[in-house]
């Protein structure tokens, strides 16, 4: 079994505030809010970022801008603006090797492409 941080909450071993679930993708708040909204898409399935999806975790990965766009909905922030973002490796800052995606809203984010 995988000791991947993300792929254990995907397990439901380590608690986590679920906003979303599906077969293959889960979504749930990250535990450091960098904003009002902070929550985190993920694929079930393990791969470290996105140069390793395989054509499964690809599929998957291809619906989480819609589960994005409804999650800002159900969160309040479609009309004020969102954020999706995903760190790829180290000079992006990815901390957890489990593929994912940050949304983020409910303030202005400022810069564009930066926390
Ligand atoms: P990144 O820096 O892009 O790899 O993002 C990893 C994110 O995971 C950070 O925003 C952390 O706050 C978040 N995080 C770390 N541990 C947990 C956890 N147990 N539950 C929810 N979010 C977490
Ligand atoms: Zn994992």
């Amino acid at each position: 079994m995988s000791e991947c941080l993300f792929c254990r909450i995907a397990r439901k071993e380590i608690p986590a505030a679920v906003v979303y679930e599906d077969d293959t993708l889960l979504a749930f708040q990250d535990i450091f809010p960098q904003a009002p909204v902070h929550l985190l898409i993920i694929p079930k399935a393990h791969c470290e970022g996105l140069a390793d999806l395989t054509p499964e975790i690809a599929a998957a990965a291809a619906r989480i801008p819609q589960v994005a766009a409804k999650l800002a909905v159900d969160h309040g922030v479609q009309a004020s603006g969102w954020r999706l973002l995903s760190n790829n490796g180290a000079d992006a800052g990815q901390t957890v090797f489990h593929l994912h995606f940050h949304l983020l809203g409910g303030k202005p984010l400022g810069g564009k492409l930066c926390l």
